[in-house]
């Protein structure tokens, strides 16, 4: 491959592979290969749909709470740090970073398992990340010569691989993403990266709702309540709101410091010295400490327990799956109603797949306008 080389995974490791592309692009030589996904990415419609798509609050009763786009930035913007500070290709964390959630249906979760359950019933699944793939390789449409994105290898592997394995024997027709094989470190970092923007902004947006107060969630969070004791000794009488968005930022700053400090401790235990050998452990590389894993999962439990599945928010999520659920059974029985670009696709890729990948494109409000819409059809 005659790119220009990006730094690798690990220093000195021969990483072409990574940049391989399944159409030849021409040079660009002011850009990497992984800018330029970057570009491709950020200029699709797909992510630019981002905007559109709930993080976790559906409603719209605060204009500060993130919606998908706002959340992949913040992740792009940990995964950039730590992969610098790891000494690894920064704009590849950063690219994989910003593609991570555009494979995710409209509706947060509750989106994505009533459209799950809508697939079972016919055999099929849905699953985000296949879907992303399916977005850069087959629906964005912006080359002459081509359909998809012509994203490098890379990027597409860790399109796959960022937050799961999945099995070489159950999945086939992705062996050209080295199933058998761990993912770059960049892509490792991903998933924590996701992890840590989504901690800290889902304890933030939880409080702008109303639905969380600080003091509780100091009385059960351990490290948020380490992090807001320390912010309080530093700045005594400040107000709680002021001292718990500093004790925010503290947090997510410890649980990236020790995400980078214990990659970097990992890597060096089993003597990484090449991409190889990162692809060949047995494990991933790119973990908390066991002390900021137990923390983690102890405020994961405490957002699902409080905030996740609160009245609330239950309510959002049984009307998500209203609105999904009668949307694809009417698409079902009535393909033909299905925009043509979707209908000419049914014969190769079976009507299911098909309804699921038109809803999964879509918006919030594009869904709800299509509810509307079909609910007075209906009525007819
Ligand atoms: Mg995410």
């Amino acid at each position: 491959m005659s790119d220009k080389l990006h730094e690798c995974a690990v220093a000195g490791d021969p990483g072409d592979l990574l940049l391989l592309r399944v159409h030849p692009a021409p040079l660009r030589p002011s850009r990497t290969a992984f800018q330029r996904d970057r570009e491709r990415i950020v200029q699709s419609r797909a992510f630019r749909r981002l905007a559109g798509k709930t993080q976790v609050f559906t409603s719209r009763a605060s204009d500060h709470f993130r919606s998908r786009l706002t959340h992949t930035m913040e992740v792009a913007q940990i995964a950039r740090a730590a992969a610098a500070e790891l000494g690894l290709n920064e704009d590849l964390a950063e690219t994989l970073a910003l593609v991570h959630d555009i494979g995710h249906p409209p509706f947060g979760h509750a989106g994505e398992r009533a459209l799950d359950q809508c697939l079972c019933r016919h055999g099929r699944n849905f699953d985000h990340n296949l879907h992303a793939l399916r977005i850069v390789e087959h629906f964005e449409q912006r080359y002459a010569a081509h359909r998809g994105l012509n994203l490098t290898l890379g990027v597409r592997e860790g399109i796959i691989k960022h937050s799961r394995d999945y099995s070489a024997d159950q999945h086939p027709d992705l062996a050209e993403y080295l199933l058998d094989e761990r993912p770059p470190l960049e892509a490792q970092l991903i998933d924590l990266a996701d992890e840590i923007a989504y901690l800290t902004a889902d304890l933030d947006d939880g409080v702008e709702s109303g639905l969380l107060e600080i003091s509780h969630i100091c009385e059960n969070v351990d490290i948020l309540n380490r992090c807001y004791r320390a912010v309080e000794r530093e700045h005594a009488g400040l107000e709680e709101k002021y001292l718990f968005n500093e004790a925010l930022q503290l947090m997510q700053n410890t649980l990236t410091d020790d995400l980078i400090e214990n990659t970097r401790k990992n890597t060096q235990a089993i003597g990484a010295e090449s991409l190889a050998d990162i692809r060949r452990h047995t494990s991933r590389l790119a973990l908390f400490s066991p002390q900021a894993e137990a923390e983690r999962l102890q405020e994961k439990r405490y957002l699902y327990d409080t905030l996740y599945t609160c009245d609330a928010l239950e309510n959002e999520h049984d009307k998500a799956e209203e609105v999904v659920t009668t949307l694809f059974n009417y698409w079902i029985n009535d393909p033909e109603e299905l925009p043509q670009g979707y209908f000419d696709e049914v014969r190769e890729e079976g009507l299911a797949r098909v309804v699921a990948d038109y809803i999964a494109g879509m918006t919030d409000s594009f869904i709800l306008l299509q509810y509307a819409q079909v609910k007075r059809a209906v009525r007819r």
